[in-house]
């Protein structure tokens, strides 16, 4: 199979004036890892290297519906084969409620999260544009469903079960420089709208853990895959939100397969494991990224 979704020297773009290095894995347990995240990861691991840095891995294992306790280990397994080091321990989303709460409590007392009962299908219905985001995004927010800014807020405590979105400030452009995608801008409520922080069952969404973690974490450079350059906007404003430093980011060409599509789970014959089984070494794989 031809894969394309070139990959330029990154090493260039690296800043070695700025403070130590942390950089992070953060795959999600849903799946087998194949060659996308393979170099993903490993344009990571060598950013972190090169620098002296320190790597961290983040087990993002907040989605019960697709996470299976035996992909955790599987993830780690296929990280080692391929050579690379983190500092132990791992940390895993699950275990991390009370810091996630924690933060929310604080967007909830300067009033920049509002409570929705609207439905995902309220939502779609209601927007007039196709949405053409991936897993991670979600259409523009109507302005109509919107409370009011002044309206009072129910307490938190009580309404965990409830969506809470975070209010995004209309027309302001957010922007940041990423290291292999040059400058990337966004305008707040045009291109992206309030966008959910808490789901109704009781779980914080991507965008909200990963934007904590990253600043809890006290990660300097987040290294992933371009599907999500769409979510650093709103994860620079919950940060910002949160009174943290930004980290920088760092954003891979996804891998595509013969057809064009991105490589997902489902591409089985690329999975590290098929391709292991196959007499594949960790050393031929990594060859095709550093070429
Ligand atoms: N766990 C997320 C994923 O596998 C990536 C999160 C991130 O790097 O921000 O899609």
């Amino acid at each position: 199979m031809e894969l394309s979704g070139t990959l330029h020297s990154h090493l260039s773009t690296l800043n070695l004036s700025s403070p130590p290095y942390i950089g992070r894995l953060a795959p999600s347990p849903t799946g087998y890892l194949h060659l996308g995240h393979a170099r993903t990861f490993y344009v990571a691991a060598e950013r972190a290297r090169v620098v002296g840095g320190r790597l961290l891995l983040r087990n993002d294992d907040l989605d019960a519906t697709r996470f299976r306790l035996d992909f955790v280990e599987a993830m780690k397994e296929d990280l080692r084969w391929l050579g690379f080091a983190w500092e132990e321990p791992m940390t895993s989303q699950s275990q991390r409620l009370p810091l996630y709460r924690a933060s929310l409590a604080q967007l909830h007392a300067a009033g920049l999260i509002f409570p929705c009962h609207r439905s995902r299908r309220d939502v779609l219905d209601a927007v007039s544009a196709p949405h053409e985001g991936g897993d991670n995004d979600e259409p523009v927010y109507p302005a109509h469903f919107r409370p009011p800014a002044d309206a009072p807020l129910p307490p938190l405590d009580a309404s965990f079960n409830c969506n809470w979105r975070f209010r995004v400030p209309d027309g302001e452009t957010i922007a940041f420089m990423d290291a292999l995608f040059g400058p990337q801008r966004a305008v707040a409520g045009r291109d992206f709208g309030d966008f959910l922080v808490w789901r109704k069952d009781d779980v914080p969404s991507y965008q909200f853990s990963c934007a904590v973690d990253d600043a809890l974490m006290g990660i300097t450079e987040v290294v992933r895959g371009a599907d999500l350059i769409r979510s650093t906007f709103r994860q620079l404003l919950l940060i910002r939100a949160l009174g943290h430093a930004a980290p920088s980011y760092c954003h891979c060409p996804l891998m595509l397969d013969d057809k064009g599509e991105r490589l997902a789970k489902r591409h089985d014959a690329l999975s590290l494991r098929t391709l292991r089984s196959q007499g594949v070494t960790p050393a031929e794989i990594i060859a095709k990224f550093s070429a």
